[in-house]
């Protein structure tokens, strides 16, 4: 019998890999935070689109005009996912960091950049920028004490802008953030908020309406659409002020040879000024893709098979008493399909290496480019010194260095969280 995979099917279910014996076994795929497998209907409607793409914005040709046509209409099906303001702009961008970048290089010069020293790596380091002062708050151990701390280091502030960058699920953890809390009180201190969606997304509805914030990012390739494209939107006024984050065509309206010999441009506003170059419109057509199945299948259907499945993992892995499930907010704290974990006396690595050669379970260890965070779930502090990848401790007690996750979402079937369970 064909295996329940839930409402949204995606590829690369049948995917046969060899194990150490010889044997063949169809690939289990439990590494959706570092990318997911596209959903079929993505896969289809970019296979249709593919034959006539042409290069957006510049003919009069019809191909060129279908594909403007629908590269439009991909940007309006992200403001209806996301839930866009009236004036706010969907800027079609590589992925998160890409985005994250680009908020970065637009911001007012002086701005302060408030930010967890928990988030992944993407959200940490685009603020570390001249013209910027970034300010890295501890990590908390609740949500309240997230919101607490945050008031506290606002009341504090300087005047002049001030910008938090908050993710909304951790691609650790997979725990969820207080994002409507955090901004509520942002925004009573005049400051300005930017979700990291990348691993929140895919999992949740995010309504930018509700949740207040002012610019979402995420990356097309963790939300079902293959790579190479993902989203910066929200507020227009920074980014209409801003330099372009790339100089070239497209973002520009004239360019003319002033009379001292320089150059005198005058860019776009509006998306067009931040995407310079031909854009990725395929990579466009299938975040878009993406988005409606997503919006039309609904987050409750999605999540309700999720919410099993992760009541499953934990319950199996209570159930081994090496197992040490790591978490910020704590055991009970809500979550998305995303759990790190350790198992006392074992090396992460070579357990993620002999569940891929033993059993066909592809799962991701090591610091999951978040390393203040799993250094601090560890056990160790934030700043203790050590390398992604680093030599682990093997015997019983000491403390690892790494940790594994395991992480899943649409199409996942039963069978590759019972296979998982059984393998550790
Ligand atoms: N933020 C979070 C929370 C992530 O999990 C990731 C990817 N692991 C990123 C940002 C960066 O995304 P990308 O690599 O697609 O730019």
């Amino acid at each position: 019998a064909a295996a329940d995979c839930g409402p949204l099917p995606v590829l690369g279910r049948e995917v046969e890999v060899p194990l150490v014996g010889g044997e063949k076994v169809a690939y289990a795929a439990l590494d959706y935070a570092a990318s997911a497998p596209a959903l079929q209907r993505v896969w289809d409607d970019v296979a249709a689109y593919a034959p006539y793409y042409g290069s957006v914005h510049r003919g009069a040709g019809y191909l060129s005009q279908l594909s403007t046509d629908l590269f439009e209409q991909s940007r309006q099906a992200v403001a209806d996912f996301l839930d866009l303001r009236e004036d706010d702009q969907v800027v079609f961008t590589r992925a998160t960091t890409d985005s994250l970048n680009l908020l970065a290089s637009a911001l007012p010069a002086g701005t302060r950049v408030l930010a967890f020293e928990t988030e992944h790596h993407a959200s940490l380091l685009p603020w570390r920028r001249d013209g910027l002062t970034a300010d890295y708050l501890p990590a908390p151990r609740s949500p309240q004490q997230a919101v607490a701390a945050l008031e506290e280091a606002l009341a504090a502030a300087p005047e002049g802008p001030t910008l938090l960058c908050v993710t909304g699920a951790s691609n650790v953890t997979g725990e969820i953030w207080p994002v409507a809390e955090l901004t509520e009180t942002a925004h009573r201190y005049g400051a300005r908020v930017v979700l990291d969606a990348a691993q929140l997304a895919p999992h949740h509805r995010v309504s930018v309406r509700e949740l207040g914030v002012d610019w979402v990012a995420f990356s097309g390739h963790k939300l079902y659409a293959p790579f190479g494209a993902g989203v910066l939107a929200g507020r227009s006024d920074w980014l209409d002020a801003a330099e372009p984050y790339l100089a070239g065509g497209g973002a520009s309206r004239t360019v003319a040879r002033a009379a001292d010999g320089s150059v005198a441009v005058e860019w776009h506003s509006g998306p067009a000024r931040h995407e310079a170059g031909s854009p990725n419109v395929i990579g466009a057509y299938a975040v878009a893709s993406a988005c409606r199945a997503l919006s039309e299948t609904g987050f409750d259907a999605l999540q309700a098979r999720e919410q099993r499945l992760l009541a499953r993992l934990r319950t199996g892995l209570a159930e081994i008493p090496e197992v040490q499930v790591l978490s910020l907010f704590g055991e009970d704290h809500a979550r998305v399909g995303v759990l790190s974990f350790v198992v006392r006396g074992w090396n992460s690595s070579h357990l993620a290496a002999a569940l891929s050669a033993e059993y066909g379970i592809g799962v991701r260890d090591g610091l999951f480019c978040a390393h203040p965070l799993v250094r601090t779930l560890l056990g160790g502090t934030a700043d203790a010194p050590s390398e992604c990848g680093a030599p682990e401790p093997s015997l019983p007690g000491e403390r690892s260095l790494n940790a594994i996750r395991v992480s899943f979402g649409a199409g996942t079937p039963d069978e590759h969280v019972e296979r998982f369970l059984a393998a550790v």
